[in-house]
């Protein structure tokens, strides 16, 4: 086999990510244990699927189990497995290198994380989790053999930049993970990893779900002074998802939580359902109390795991929850799929899709339930996971009316608190047929938008929508509780409809129109590179102007979005409104009137249109130019 010993350098992030562990992150040294069960367990659990489906794996699962060895002498403590085991390739692939994207942005929040508890979170969502076994130790040796195979590989290493591979001959199949224990120190939080009741506290604590053995040899003193060696089983294997509920204790489920999502923070909301009859099951889902911060990467993972009869199958089971209810985490257990079902097969299972259509309404009911208990406890939700459950809105036709029920939204109304659409349309004026919004890029620009004046001082509420998924819902819902959703910057809005039968003001409105019907038609002209139209407006109090769409048309902050992702989108012309009691606007007809050709009126047309467009918070084509043209005005004002 040539020269078999080779010494590999940690690849630089990993070397980083190290030196936290060791130094910082952890206050919980303990954790070290569950991260090494956790990652035998898991290859357990990939051995005796890997038996199953694939019959030249032939390996022995007749005995799957953990065993945890201690070696008082030599100071070390064993975590070995009879799972799949790793090649030497996979080893380099695995624990020398984080194959895993985002490391780098891992590392900088790291740095900014508040403390140990945050980090903590942040870790083990990237599942560093094997190198905590360096908080502990000062030397790992790990051996290990992949099923099918017959070479040994040996991986060693202190933790400090470079590690060791050579080949063992002999090695059973499975892993062994030996740490040499650093010295017990009370200060640095250095139990005595050695120690039986130590090791039994920590399995318990988090490892008690685990559903393969986890075994130790014990020393028994009998009464004459012998001592006997029995093997012990730690834990007790019992799957959570599969108790009655009323069996389960608060503590337990979030036990679990945290197992599976390696989140500190107790989950918002468990939902723990049991389905029989003609297809059975078991599901157990949390809803986080915060979002991951991988939510919106391009590649979202989901939280729900697939097990059939207690054997795990897959991670991230697309065909159990849609995409924006990738933050729920959980299990479902089958009972009657086979173990070698595919994703490909899943997704079009009928069956798979009757739990899925359940799973989601249960989840979507305790959101509700949520919001109906705790209006704190909901606005927190909603703060993390209302923009993904929006998503819903685009994505799933069949919830439109519960995730409209489910929706929190800033309004003119309160400025300190948000509003759900029930509670708008209860408070609309007589009349109102319209549930009126505005969106845009932040709060500010909104609230601050021309578009709002009329709305205001004619005391019409409008919802203030800042999130860039709520460009596309509000198009595309077909409204709520019988009233549709209107955005008041598009289309026509007329606010000061004459009542009917009011022929003063009917009259007065014609004349209006007529007076300014020349300098529309003539602005319509000038500007007619900027804008489709130049009209009056109805919308405006204190501005003389503003721009508006017409009502199927892309909204400006939609049309940065798809350019921002690379999308040719056509450049959409926009409406200039004017407001007919403005004194800028009136002079401005006054001043045509007496000469229409007079070329400061195309400048001051282009001032108008240029001060609307920064007044909703959008980019000049030419801001030196408006400058200028500002500045010339202002000189010859003075
Ligand atoms: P994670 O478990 O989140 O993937 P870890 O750092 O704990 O991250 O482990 C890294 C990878 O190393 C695992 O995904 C697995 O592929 C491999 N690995 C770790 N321990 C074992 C083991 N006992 N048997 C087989 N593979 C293992
Ligand atoms: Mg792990």
């Amino acid at each position: 086999m040539g020269s078999t010993v080779e010494t590999l350098e940690f690849q630089a992030e990993t070397r980083q990510l190290l030196r936290l562990v060791i130094h910082s992150i952890y206050s919980n040294k303990d954790i070290f244990l569950r991260e090494l069960i956790s990652n035998a367990s898991d290859a357990l659990d990939k051995i005796r699927l890997e038996s199953l489906t694939d019959p030249d794996v032939a390996a022995d699962t007749s005995d799957l189990h953990i065993a945890l060895d201690v070696d008082h002498d030599a100071r070390t403590l064993t975590v070995r497995d009879n799972g799949i085991g790793m090649s030497r390739d996979e080893i380099v692939e695995l624990i020398g290198t984080i194959a895993k994207s985002g490391t780098a942005g891992l590392l900088e929040k790291l740095k900014g994380a508040k403390d140990a508890a945050a980090a903590q979170s942040l870790i083990g969502q990237f599942g560093v989790g094997f190198y905590s076994a360096f908080m502990v130790a000062d030397k790992v040796t790990l051996r290990t053999r992949r099923a099918g195979t017959d070479a040994g590989t040996q991986w060693e290493s202190a933790g400090e930049g470079t590690y060791e591979l050579r080949d063992v001959d002999g090695l059973p199949v499975g892993t062994s993970v030996t740490l040499h224990l650093k010295p017990v120190d009370g200060e640095d939080g250095l139990a005595d990893y050695l120690s039986e009741p130590k090791i039994r506290q920590i399995v318990k604590q988090y490892s008690d779900f685990i559903r393969w053995p986890i075994r130790m040899a014990t020393e028994r003193t009998g009464a004459e002074g012998a001592t006997t060696t029995e093997v012990d089983t730690l834990n007790s294997m019992k799957a959570l998802w599969a108790r009655p509920r009323n069996e389960v204790t608060e503590a337990e489920y979030h036990e679990f939580y945290q197992q599976i999502s390696h989140d500190w923070q107790a989950p918002a909301k468990t939902v723990h359902m049991r389905a029989e009859g003609t297809f059975e099951y078991e599901a157990l889902l949390f809803l986080p109390a915060q979002a991951p911060f991988d939510l919106f990467s391009r590649e979202p993972r989901r939280g729900v795991q697939l097990y059939v009869k207690r054997v795990f199958i897959m991670d991230d089971c697309e065909a159990l929850m849609p995409d924006y209810l990738r933050f729920v985490k959980g299990v479902v257990d089958t009972h009657d799929l086979s173990l070698n079902i595919s994703r490909e097969i899943l997704q079009h299972d009928r069956q798979i899709r009757a739990v899925r259509r359940r799973l989601v309404k249960k989840v979507l009911g305790a959101v509700k339930e949520m919001q109906a208990g705790d209006a704190e406890a909901y606005a927190s939700f909603w703060s993390q996971f209302g923009r993904v459950l929006k998503e819903g809105l685009i994505e799933d036709a069949d919830n439109t009316a519960a995730l409209l029920e489910l929706v929190s939204a800033a309004s003119t109304h309160d400025p300190d608190r948000t509003t759900t659409l029930r509670e708008y349309v209860e408070r609309m004026k007589d009349g109102q047929e319209a549930i009126y919004y505005l969106t845009g890029e932040t709060r500010a620009t909104v609230e601050n938008s021309p578009h709002l004046e009329a709305f205001r001082a004619k005391g019409y509420e409008v919802l203030i929508l800042t999130d860039p998924v709520d460009e596309v819902w509000v198009e595309r819902v077909p409204g709520f509780d019988g009233h549709r959703l209107q955005s008041i910057a598009k289309g026509q809005v007329d606010l000061d409809e004459p009542a009917d039968g009011d022929e003063a003001a009917d009259a007065e409105k014609v004349k209006r129109d007529q007076d300014f019907a020349a300098l529309l038609t003539w602005l319509t002209t000038a500007l007619s590179e900027q804008v489709k139209q130049v009209r009056l407006s109805s919308r405006l109090t204190t501005s003389a102007a503003c721009l508006v769409g017409d009502a199927h048309d892309m909204t400006p902050t939609l049309e940065k979005m798809y350019r921002a992702m690379g999308q040719q989108v056509p450049q959409v012309k926009r409406i200039l409104e004017l407001n007919p009691a403005h004194p800028l606007v009136t002079a401005l007809r006054t001043a045509h009137e007496a000469d229409p050709a007079d070329p400061a009126l195309t400048e001051i047309a282009e001032l108008v249109h240029g001060g609307a467009l920064l007044a909703e918070g959008g980019e000049l084509a030419d801001p030196a130019r408006f400058t200028r043209l500002l500045t010339d005005r202002l000189t010859r004002a003075l």
